[in-house]
Protein backbone atom coordinates (compact mmCIF):
# COMPACT_ATOMS: atom_id res chain seq x y z
CA UNK A 1 0.00 0.00 0.00
CA UNK A 2 1.53 3.52 -0.66
CA UNK A 3 1.53 6.33 1.76
CA UNK A 4 -1.80 7.99 2.61
CA UNK A 5 -1.71 11.56 1.52
CA UNK A 6 -4.16 14.34 1.85
CA UNK A 7 -6.67 16.40 -0.97
CA UNK A 8 -9.11 18.55 -0.67
CA UNK A 9 -12.43 18.39 -2.86
CA UNK A 10 -14.94 20.49 -3.32
CA UNK A 11 -13.56 22.01 0.07
CA UNK A 12 -13.90 18.35 1.96
CA UNK A 13 -10.70 17.19 3.17
CA UNK A 14 -10.03 13.66 2.03
CA UNK A 15 -7.46 11.35 3.02
CA UNK A 16 -6.36 8.59 0.22
CA UNK A 17 -3.57 6.33 -1.07
CA UNK A 18 -1.12 8.21 -3.20
CA UNK A 19 -1.01 7.54 -7.01
CA UNK A 20 -4.60 6.75 -6.65
CA UNK A 21 -7.11 8.15 -9.72
CA UNK A 22 -8.57 11.23 -8.52
CA UNK A 23 -11.81 9.74 -10.09
CA UNK A 24 -12.36 6.87 -7.63
CA UNK A 25 -10.84 8.85 -5.08
CA UNK A 26 -14.17 11.23 -5.42
CA UNK A 27 -16.94 8.85 -6.28
CA UNK A 28 -15.51 6.63 -2.87
CA UNK A 29 -16.05 9.88 -0.47
CA UNK A 30 -19.39 9.83 -2.35
CA UNK A 31 -18.56 13.12 -4.64
CA UNK A 32 -20.38 13.07 -7.44
CA UNK A 33 -17.80 12.82 -10.90
CA UNK A 34 -19.86 12.27 -14.06
CA UNK A 35 -18.76 9.24 -15.78
CA UNK A 36 -19.27 6.37 -18.03
CA UNK A 37 -16.66 4.58 -19.53
CA UNK A 38 -14.35 4.49 -16.25
CA UNK A 39 -13.61 0.64 -14.83
CA UNK A 40 -11.85 0.68 -11.50
CA UNK A 41 -9.82 -2.57 -12.66
CA UNK A 42 -8.63 -1.46 -15.68
CA UNK A 43 -5.00 -0.11 -15.20
CA UNK A 44 -4.72 2.82 -18.22
CA UNK A 45 -8.28 4.24 -18.29
CA UNK A 46 -9.36 5.08 -21.62
CA UNK A 47 -10.85 8.59 -20.35
CA UNK A 48 -13.15 8.16 -23.35
CA UNK A 49 -16.55 9.60 -22.18
CA UNK A 50 -15.08 12.99 -21.99
CA UNK A 51 -17.18 13.45 -18.29
CA UNK A 52 -15.09 13.16 -15.86
CA UNK A 53 -13.40 16.48 -15.97
CA UNK A 54 -12.23 18.34 -12.58
CA UNK A 55 -10.60 21.71 -12.07
CA UNK A 56 -7.04 21.45 -9.54
CA UNK A 57 -5.36 24.05 -8.42
CA UNK A 58 -2.26 25.12 -10.53
CA UNK A 59 -3.20 23.13 -13.97
CA UNK A 60 -4.03 25.93 -16.52
CA UNK A 61 -7.11 23.89 -17.48
CA UNK A 62 -9.84 20.93 -16.57
CA UNK A 63 -8.31 17.63 -16.46
CA UNK A 64 -9.89 14.11 -16.79
CA UNK A 65 -10.34 12.64 -13.38
CA UNK A 66 -10.04 8.89 -14.34
CA UNK A 67 -6.21 9.76 -15.31
CA UNK A 68 -5.48 11.96 -12.81
CA UNK A 69 -3.50 10.42 -9.92
CA UNK A 70 -3.77 12.02 -6.24
CA UNK A 71 -0.89 13.77 -4.65
CA UNK A 72 -0.41 15.59 -1.41
CA UNK A 73 -1.99 18.40 -1.23
CA UNK A 74 -4.26 18.90 -4.54
CA UNK A 75 -6.81 21.13 -4.33
CA UNK A 76 -9.61 20.26 -6.38
CA UNK A 77 -13.10 21.45 -7.46
CA UNK A 78 -15.91 19.33 -9.93
CA UNK A 79 -17.84 21.98 -10.50
CA UNK A 80 -16.80 25.16 -12.11
CA UNK A 81 -17.89 27.21 -15.58
CA UNK A 82 -15.19 26.10 -17.52
CA UNK A 83 -15.72 21.83 -16.11
CA UNK A 84 -19.72 22.02 -16.73
CA UNK A 85 -19.07 23.41 -20.49
CA UNK A 86 -17.10 20.57 -21.05
CA UNK A 87 -19.34 17.76 -19.18
CA UNK A 88 -22.38 19.46 -21.01
CA UNK A 89 -21.16 19.68 -24.73
CA UNK A 90 -19.96 16.49 -23.96
CA UNK A 91 -22.96 14.93 -22.39
CA UNK A 92 -24.84 16.57 -25.02
CA UNK A 93 -22.78 14.78 -28.36
CA UNK A 94 -23.42 11.29 -26.52
CA UNK A 95 -27.34 11.82 -26.55
CA UNK A 96 -27.28 13.83 -30.22
CA UNK A 97 -27.70 9.96 -31.29
CA UNK A 98 -29.28 8.24 -29.14
CA UNK A 99 -32.74 6.51 -28.72
CA UNK A 100 -34.24 7.56 -25.70
CA UNK A 101 -37.52 5.99 -24.39
CA UNK A 102 -36.42 5.54 -20.84
CA UNK A 103 -40.04 4.04 -19.35
CA UNK A 104 -39.42 1.41 -21.58
CA UNK A 105 -36.02 0.76 -21.34
CA UNK A 106 -34.49 -1.89 -18.96
CA UNK A 107 -32.43 0.11 -17.21
CA UNK A 108 -35.02 2.78 -16.42
CA UNK A 109 -34.35 4.21 -12.82
CA UNK A 110 -30.56 2.65 -12.95
CA UNK A 111 -29.34 3.98 -16.01
CA UNK A 112 -25.65 6.55 -15.47
CA UNK A 113 -27.31 8.58 -18.32
CA UNK A 114 -30.46 9.37 -16.02
CA UNK A 115 -28.12 9.69 -12.52
CA UNK A 116 -25.77 12.73 -14.64
CA UNK A 117 -28.35 14.37 -16.49
CA UNK A 118 -29.94 14.42 -12.35
CA UNK A 119 -26.83 15.41 -10.80
CA UNK A 120 -25.88 18.07 -13.36
CA UNK A 121 -29.20 19.56 -14.39
CA UNK A 122 -28.68 18.39 -17.73
CA UNK A 123 -31.71 17.23 -20.13
CA UNK A 124 -31.99 13.97 -21.32
CA UNK A 125 -33.49 15.27 -24.87
CA UNK A 126 -30.62 18.21 -25.53
CA UNK A 127 -31.73 20.69 -28.04
CA UNK A 128 -28.11 22.54 -28.98
CA UNK A 129 -27.74 19.53 -31.64
CA UNK A 130 -29.66 17.96 -34.53
CA UNK A 131 -30.59 14.58 -33.73
CA UNK A 132 -29.20 11.33 -35.55
CA UNK A 133 -31.02 8.81 -34.02
CA UNK A 134 -29.56 5.22 -34.18
CA UNK A 135 -31.46 2.82 -36.21
CA UNK A 136 -29.63 -0.76 -35.60
CA UNK A 137 -31.63 -3.96 -35.19
CA UNK A 138 -31.81 -5.18 -31.97
CA UNK A 139 -29.78 -8.24 -30.98
CA UNK A 140 -31.94 -10.59 -28.76
CA UNK A 141 -30.86 -13.99 -30.34
CA UNK A 142 -29.48 -15.41 -26.94
CA UNK A 143 -31.39 -17.17 -24.32
CA UNK A 144 -30.02 -14.46 -21.34
CA UNK A 145 -29.49 -10.82 -22.70
CA UNK A 146 -30.39 -8.53 -25.42
CA UNK A 147 -27.94 -6.23 -27.18
CA UNK A 148 -29.93 -2.72 -28.09
CA UNK A 149 -27.04 -0.78 -29.87
CA UNK A 150 -29.50 2.28 -30.32
CA UNK A 151 -28.92 2.86 -26.24
CA UNK A 152 -25.10 2.32 -26.67
CA UNK A 153 -22.81 5.12 -25.42
CA UNK A 154 -20.01 3.02 -26.64
CA UNK A 155 -18.05 3.24 -23.56
CA UNK A 156 -16.47 0.13 -23.70
CA UNK A 157 -16.86 -1.43 -20.06
CA UNK A 158 -19.01 -4.58 -22.32
CA UNK A 159 -15.73 -5.16 -24.38
CA UNK A 160 -12.79 -4.78 -21.41
CA UNK A 161 -15.40 -7.47 -18.96
CA UNK A 162 -15.54 -9.71 -22.34
CA UNK A 163 -11.69 -10.06 -22.95
CA UNK A 164 -10.75 -9.38 -19.24
CA UNK A 165 -13.34 -10.93 -17.13
CA UNK A 166 -14.99 -13.84 -19.11
CA UNK A 167 -12.03 -13.45 -21.20
CA UNK A 168 -13.85 -15.11 -24.60
CA UNK A 169 -13.43 -12.46 -26.82
CA UNK A 170 -16.90 -12.32 -28.41
CA UNK A 171 -17.51 -8.93 -29.31
CA UNK A 172 -15.65 -5.71 -30.18
CA UNK A 173 -16.10 -2.78 -31.48
CA UNK A 174 -16.09 -2.46 -35.43
CA UNK A 175 -16.01 0.95 -37.78
CA UNK A 176 -15.24 4.23 -37.15
CA UNK A 177 -16.75 7.72 -36.39
CA UNK A 178 -21.14 7.56 -35.95
CA UNK A 179 -20.72 4.14 -37.53
CA UNK A 180 -18.55 2.93 -34.25
CA UNK A 181 -20.51 0.19 -32.77
CA UNK A 182 -20.16 -3.23 -30.72
CA UNK A 183 -20.11 -6.00 -32.78
CA UNK A 184 -19.04 -10.01 -32.90
CA UNK A 185 -16.58 -11.17 -34.94
CA UNK A 186 -17.56 -10.39 -38.83
CA UNK A 187 -20.98 -8.61 -37.17
CA UNK A 188 -22.57 -11.80 -36.94
CA UNK A 189 -25.75 -12.26 -34.47
CA UNK A 190 -24.71 -13.02 -31.18
CA UNK A 191 -26.09 -16.47 -31.20
CA UNK A 192 -23.48 -17.00 -34.14
CA UNK A 193 -20.79 -15.77 -32.54
CA UNK A 194 -18.35 -17.33 -29.90
CA UNK A 195 -20.69 -15.74 -26.93
CA UNK A 196 -21.21 -17.95 -23.73
CA UNK A 197 -23.66 -16.13 -22.66
CA UNK A 198 -22.21 -15.38 -19.05
CA UNK A 199 -23.35 -12.21 -18.68
CA UNK A 200 -20.24 -10.15 -17.90
CA UNK A 201 -20.67 -7.78 -20.70
CA UNK A 202 -24.45 -7.42 -19.12
CA UNK A 203 -23.45 -6.56 -15.60
CA UNK A 204 -21.08 -3.45 -16.37
CA UNK A 205 -23.12 -2.07 -19.22
CA UNK A 206 -23.53 1.67 -17.61
CA UNK A 207 -26.87 2.40 -19.65
CA UNK A 208 -29.54 0.15 -21.23
CA UNK A 209 -27.75 -1.51 -24.30
CA UNK A 210 -27.19 -4.29 -22.67
CA UNK A 211 -29.56 -5.71 -20.45
CA UNK A 212 -31.41 -9.58 -19.03
CA UNK A 213 -34.26 -10.57 -20.43
CA UNK A 214 -35.46 -11.10 -17.43
CA UNK A 215 -35.67 -7.34 -16.74
CA UNK A 216 -37.95 -6.55 -19.96
CA UNK A 217 -41.03 -8.12 -19.25
CA UNK A 218 -43.78 -5.91 -20.41
CA UNK A 219 -40.64 -3.80 -21.95
CA UNK A 220 -38.78 -3.12 -24.84
S1 LIG B 1 -30.37 3.99 -21.73
FE1 LIG B 1 -30.92 5.37 -20.03
S2 LIG B 1 -31.35 7.35 -21.02
FE2 LIG B 1 -31.38 5.77 -22.61
S3 LIG B 1 -33.52 5.14 -22.80
FE3 LIG B 1 -32.55 3.75 -21.33
S4 LIG B 1 -32.96 4.66 -19.30
FE4 LIG B 1 -33.30 6.26 -20.84
S1 LIG C 1 -23.21 -1.97 -24.93
FE1 LIG C 1 -23.20 -0.92 -22.93
S2 LIG C 1 -21.21 -1.43 -22.02
FE2 LIG C 1 -21.08 -1.90 -24.21
S3 LIG C 1 -20.18 -0.08 -25.16
FE3 LIG C 1 -22.42 0.10 -25.31
S4 LIG C 1 -23.04 1.25 -23.49
FE4 LIG C 1 -20.96 0.53 -23.12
Amino acid sequence: MNKMISIIIDGKEINAEEGRALLWVALENDIFIPNLCAIKEKARPSASCRLCFVEIEGHPRPVTSCTQTVADGMVVKTRTPEVDRLVTTAFELLLSDHRLGCSKCPKNKACALQRIAKERKLKLKPKRLNKFVKDYPIDDSVDVFVLDRNRCVLCGRCVWADHHIAKVGAIGFSQRGIKRKVSTFGDKLLSDSSCIQCGECVKVCPVGALSFKENHKDKV
